[in-house]
């Protein structure tokens, strides 16, 4: 499929200067485009390699007919490389010398005859190893002719100083909560779901969609449903809760935490007047400020943050962890008078 410049959402500035480049036929030959993941630089760098590879773009946009176009929207460009990083096991997936060296073999070829130049799309830069790095290094210092490098990372920490210095770099940036609510209901969302993933997804659409994906909104209602109804629970719900929460896996478990102790946040924004992180729970936690004192949702941030950290560091037994927090919740109440 080939990516158009107005699919993208958000990011009108580097694409005005990624257009602005490929109209006045000076794009370097390697780019970095850098950002937060899930905003837009692969879809970016797809629209980008579409426009170099047509035979006649026109204002900066591919033309969608020429054998370069129709071989992009077939799915098979021979002239489009591209370098993703490899999982094996379970260690977080890096990208390879291996990988690096066929690319070179590649390159080292005649390229097809379907379009004068060729693209290389490195997804994931900022997991090559050292040694892919300065492999690859070469091959940016002397490119061979019409081969633009676009090279995609979120960490700059990670990317090798000679590596980026070689690439223009292409600042990306977090997207609206506007932005995003647009891409999840063109995904079909409901418009008031869209809005709450939008705004806990921290500027990245591909975190909202994996929140969607994961079921979060649902969990965050089960926090704000056992915090709503914490100062209302006998010790027989007490218990019934805790051995359900202690039924979760460890993952889920965490984003419980993690949505409870936000919504606590929230809690505290609201006694101080600050604004909200979660806008769209705000009627839900306005009746909660006088269930509990301030000095309560304090030590129960604290309580939740020992469990997050204990869950994530330790390996504790989070079905024990789970059914000791809702009894340790409840004594709160008690230090709070
Ligand atoms: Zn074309």
């Amino acid at each position: 499929m080939m990516t158009s410049w107005e699919a993208i959402i958000g990011q009108a500035e580097p694409i005005r200067r990624l257009r602005q480049m490929l109209r006045e036929d000076r794009l370097p030959h390697a780019l970095l485009l850098l950002g937060p993941a899930g905003v837009g630089k692969r879809l970016t760098a797809e629209a980008a390699a579409a426009t170099i590879l047509c035979a006649r773009p026109a204002d900066a946009m591919p033309c969608g007919s020429c054998p370069s176009c129709q071989a992009l929207q077939a799915g098979a460009h021979p002239n489009l490389y591209r370098l993703e990083p490899e999982k094996r096991g379970k260690a977080a997936p890096v990208l390879r010398i291996e990988a690096v060296r066929e690319l070179q073999t590649d390159l080292s070829r005649a390229p097809a005859a379907v379009s004068a130049g060729r693209v290389v799309v490195i997804d994931g830069a900022d997991r090559m190893n050292e040694a892919a790095a300065n492999c690859l290094l070469k091959t940016l210092e002397e490119p061979g002719r019409q081969v633009v490098f676009l090279l995609i990372a979120s960490a700059r920490a990670a990317l090798l100083d000679t590596v980026v210095s070689r690439c223009l770099v292409v600042p990306f940036g977090p997207l609206s909560e506007a932005d995003i609510a647009h891409i999840l209901t063109e995904r079909g969302l409901a418009a008031d779901e869209a809005a709450s993933l939008a705004a806990l997804s921290g500027g990245s659409a591909g975190r909202a969609l994996t929140l969607h994906e994961d079921g979060a909104l649902e969990r965050r209602d089960d926090a704000l449903r056992i915090l709503a109804s914490l100062p209302k629970f006998d010790m027989e719900h007490v218990w019934a809760e805790g051995k359900r929460l202690g039924a979760l896996s460890a993952e889920e478990l965490a984003e419980w935490l993690r949505f409870f102790r936000l919504a606590l946040r929230d809690l505290l924004a609201l006694y101080s007047g600050c604004a909200l992180r979660q806008r769209d729970i705000a009627g839900r936690l306005a009746p909660l400020v006088k269930e509990y004192p301030e000095s309560r949702v304090f030590s129960l941030v604290a309580l939740t943050s020992e469990a997050e950290r204990r869950l994530l560091t330790s390996n504790a037994n989070s079905r024990l962890l789970m059914e000791a927090l809702p009894i340790q919740m409840t004594e709160t109440a008690e230090d709070a008078q």
